[in-house]
Protein backbone atom coordinates (compact mmCIF):
# COMPACT_ATOMS: atom_id res chain seq x y z
CA UNK A 1 0.00 0.00 0.00
CA UNK A 2 1.23 3.29 -1.16
CA UNK A 3 2.35 5.40 1.99
CA UNK A 4 1.02 9.31 2.27
CA UNK A 5 4.01 11.87 2.50
CA UNK A 6 3.96 14.05 5.61
CA UNK A 7 3.43 16.69 3.43
CA UNK A 8 0.48 15.10 2.11
CA UNK A 9 -1.00 14.29 4.94
CA UNK A 10 -0.87 17.76 6.63
CA UNK A 11 -2.44 19.50 3.47
CA UNK A 12 -5.41 16.62 3.39
CA UNK A 13 -5.97 17.96 7.38
CA UNK A 14 -5.89 21.01 6.32
CA UNK A 15 -8.68 20.84 3.99
CA UNK A 16 -10.63 18.69 6.05
CA UNK A 17 -10.52 21.08 8.57
CA UNK A 18 -11.50 24.11 6.54
CA UNK A 19 -14.20 21.36 5.50
CA UNK A 20 -15.67 21.51 8.71
CA UNK A 21 -15.17 24.57 9.46
CA UNK A 22 -17.48 25.53 6.56
CA UNK A 23 -19.89 23.21 7.20
CA UNK A 24 -20.23 24.84 10.62
CA UNK A 25 -20.86 28.61 9.71
CA UNK A 26 -23.97 30.46 11.43
CA UNK A 27 -24.51 27.23 13.48
CA UNK A 28 -23.36 28.38 16.76
CA UNK A 29 -24.95 25.97 19.69
CA UNK A 30 -27.63 27.56 21.58
CA UNK A 31 -26.60 27.58 25.15
CA UNK A 32 -28.56 24.63 26.51
CA UNK A 33 -30.66 25.38 29.91
CA UNK A 34 -29.78 22.73 31.34
CA UNK A 35 -26.36 22.40 31.94
CA UNK A 36 -25.29 26.19 31.03
CA UNK A 37 -24.20 28.60 33.17
CA UNK A 38 -26.41 31.07 34.88
CA UNK A 39 -24.52 33.75 33.65
CA UNK A 40 -24.11 32.59 30.29
CA UNK A 41 -27.70 32.24 29.75
CA UNK A 42 -28.63 35.43 30.93
CA UNK A 43 -25.92 36.94 28.78
CA UNK A 44 -27.52 35.11 25.64
CA UNK A 45 -30.62 35.83 26.20
CA UNK A 46 -30.11 39.19 27.64
CA UNK A 47 -32.10 38.53 30.98
CA UNK A 48 -31.61 41.04 33.70
CA UNK A 49 -29.75 40.16 37.12
CA UNK A 50 -32.65 40.82 39.05
CA UNK A 51 -34.03 38.11 37.01
CA UNK A 52 -31.59 35.54 37.71
CA UNK A 53 -31.56 36.28 41.33
CA UNK A 54 -35.13 35.17 41.28
CA UNK A 55 -34.67 32.42 39.65
CA UNK A 56 -31.89 31.36 41.60
CA UNK A 57 -33.76 32.32 45.06
CA UNK A 58 -36.92 29.82 43.71
CA UNK A 59 -35.30 26.75 42.35
CA UNK A 60 -32.95 25.64 44.83
CA UNK A 61 -31.58 22.21 44.29
CA UNK A 62 -30.49 20.36 47.43
CA UNK A 63 -28.04 16.76 46.46
CA UNK A 64 -29.20 13.22 47.55
CA UNK A 65 -26.79 12.64 50.13
CA UNK A 66 -26.67 11.56 53.44
CA UNK A 67 -24.02 10.91 56.32
CA UNK A 68 -25.91 9.87 59.42
CA UNK A 69 -29.51 9.32 61.62
CA UNK A 70 -29.72 13.39 60.54
CA UNK A 71 -30.46 12.12 57.25
CA UNK A 72 -33.45 10.03 58.10
CA UNK A 73 -34.91 13.64 58.96
CA UNK A 74 -34.01 15.12 55.74
CA UNK A 75 -35.44 12.34 53.71
CA UNK A 76 -38.54 13.10 56.11
CA UNK A 77 -38.08 16.61 54.41
CA UNK A 78 -38.63 15.54 50.50
CA UNK A 79 -41.69 13.70 52.06
CA UNK A 80 -45.46 14.34 50.76
CA UNK A 81 -46.64 16.58 54.57
CA UNK A 82 -43.68 18.81 53.72
CA UNK A 83 -44.36 19.28 50.54
CA UNK A 84 -41.24 21.01 49.82
CA UNK A 85 -41.18 21.63 45.99
CA UNK A 86 -44.31 24.48 47.03
CA UNK A 87 -41.09 26.91 47.91
CA UNK A 88 -39.19 26.17 45.11
CA UNK A 89 -36.62 23.43 47.02
CA UNK A 90 -37.17 21.27 44.17
CA UNK A 91 -36.18 17.59 44.02
CA UNK A 92 -32.71 16.07 45.34
CA UNK A 93 -30.64 15.47 42.50
CA UNK A 94 -28.37 12.38 42.17
CA UNK A 95 -25.68 14.17 40.48
CA UNK A 96 -23.51 17.19 42.17
CA UNK A 97 -23.12 18.74 38.66
CA UNK A 98 -27.81 19.55 38.99
CA UNK A 99 -27.00 20.41 42.59
CA UNK A 100 -26.70 23.82 43.76
CA UNK A 101 -27.86 23.25 47.81
CA UNK A 102 -25.57 20.68 50.10
CA UNK A 103 -27.13 19.91 53.19
CA UNK A 104 -24.42 17.87 55.42
CA UNK A 105 -27.15 15.34 57.72
CA UNK A 106 -24.73 13.99 60.07
CA UNK A 107 -20.99 13.55 61.96
CA UNK A 108 -18.37 14.10 59.03
CA UNK A 109 -15.71 11.45 59.83
CA UNK A 110 -11.87 12.97 59.10
CA UNK A 111 -12.24 9.59 56.68
CA UNK A 112 -15.18 11.36 54.61
CA UNK A 113 -13.77 14.66 54.52
CA UNK A 114 -12.22 14.10 50.94
CA UNK A 115 -15.22 12.87 49.14
CA UNK A 116 -17.90 15.48 51.05
CA UNK A 117 -15.45 18.32 49.37
CA UNK A 118 -14.97 16.03 46.13
CA UNK A 119 -18.91 16.82 46.20
CA UNK A 120 -18.77 20.31 46.97
CA UNK A 121 -16.34 20.95 44.23
CA UNK A 122 -18.57 19.44 41.50
CA UNK A 123 -21.57 20.97 42.39
CA UNK A 124 -22.70 24.06 39.89
CA UNK A 125 -21.79 27.65 41.12
CA UNK A 126 -23.10 29.35 42.93
CA UNK A 127 -23.37 26.95 45.82
CA UNK A 128 -24.73 26.72 49.07
CA UNK A 129 -24.31 24.61 52.44
CA UNK A 130 -26.57 24.21 55.15
CA UNK A 131 -25.10 22.29 58.20
CA UNK A 132 -27.93 20.04 59.30
CA UNK A 133 -28.21 19.21 62.91
CA UNK A 134 -25.37 19.29 65.82
CA UNK A 135 -22.98 16.67 64.27
CA UNK A 136 -22.71 18.89 61.18
CA UNK A 137 -22.39 22.28 62.89
CA UNK A 138 -19.79 21.71 65.66
CA UNK A 139 -19.10 17.63 66.30
CA UNK A 140 -22.53 16.97 67.93
CA UNK A 141 -22.12 14.24 71.04
CA UNK A 142 -18.64 12.89 69.07
CA UNK A 143 -17.39 16.44 69.78
CA UNK A 144 -14.13 15.11 71.54
CA UNK A 145 -13.96 12.19 69.56
CA UNK A 146 -10.78 11.20 67.53
CA UNK A 147 -12.29 10.90 63.97
CA UNK A 148 -14.83 13.46 63.90
CA UNK A 149 -14.58 16.90 62.73
CA UNK A 150 -16.03 19.62 64.80
CA UNK A 151 -18.32 20.86 62.15
CA UNK A 152 -18.20 21.38 58.28
CA UNK A 153 -17.63 24.65 58.91
CA UNK A 154 -13.77 23.37 59.30
CA UNK A 155 -13.55 22.66 55.57
CA UNK A 156 -16.80 24.17 53.87
CA UNK A 157 -17.64 27.61 53.87
CA UNK A 158 -21.55 27.45 55.73
CA UNK A 159 -24.39 29.18 54.73
CA UNK A 160 -26.97 28.45 57.68
CA UNK A 161 -26.88 26.35 60.65
CA UNK A 162 -29.67 24.17 61.51
CA UNK A 163 -29.67 23.54 65.86
CA UNK A 164 -30.95 20.25 66.81
CA UNK A 165 -30.11 16.24 67.54
CA UNK A 166 -31.86 15.68 65.18
CA UNK A 167 -33.49 18.68 63.90
CA UNK A 168 -36.99 18.15 62.45
CA UNK A 169 -37.66 18.84 58.62
CA UNK A 170 -39.50 21.53 59.30
CA UNK A 171 -36.58 23.01 61.18
CA UNK A 172 -34.62 22.49 57.39
CA UNK A 173 -37.66 24.61 56.08
CA UNK A 174 -36.92 27.30 57.99
CA UNK A 175 -33.20 27.23 57.23
CA UNK A 176 -33.92 27.07 53.28
CA UNK A 177 -36.07 30.01 53.81
CA UNK A 178 -33.45 31.45 55.60
CA UNK A 179 -30.88 30.57 52.64
CA UNK A 180 -33.32 31.96 50.10
CA UNK A 181 -33.20 35.18 52.20
CA UNK A 182 -29.73 35.27 51.86
CA UNK A 183 -28.79 34.76 48.53
CA UNK A 184 -32.22 37.14 47.73
CA UNK A 185 -30.33 39.82 49.55
CA UNK A 186 -32.17 40.18 52.67
CA UNK A 187 -29.37 38.79 55.06
CA UNK A 188 -26.22 39.90 55.35
CA UNK A 189 -23.16 37.11 56.20
S1 LIG B 1 -27.11 15.50 65.37
FE1 LIG B 1 -27.90 13.73 66.48
S2 LIG B 1 -29.35 12.81 65.06
FE2 LIG B 1 -28.01 14.15 63.86
S3 LIG B 1 -26.34 12.86 63.14
FE3 LIG B 1 -25.69 13.80 65.06
S4 LIG B 1 -26.22 12.27 66.61
FE4 LIG B 1 -27.37 11.75 64.77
Amino acid sequence: MEEYTKEEFMTAKKEMDQLVYESLKGKEAKPNVMFAKMSEISRALKVSKGMVKWARVNSLWPLQFGLACCAIELMGFGSARIDAERKGYLLFRGTPRQADVMIVAGWVTKSVVPEVKRLYEQMTEPRYVVAFGECATCGGPWFESYNIIRGIDQVLPVDVYVAGCPPKPENLFEALMKLQDKIGGKIED
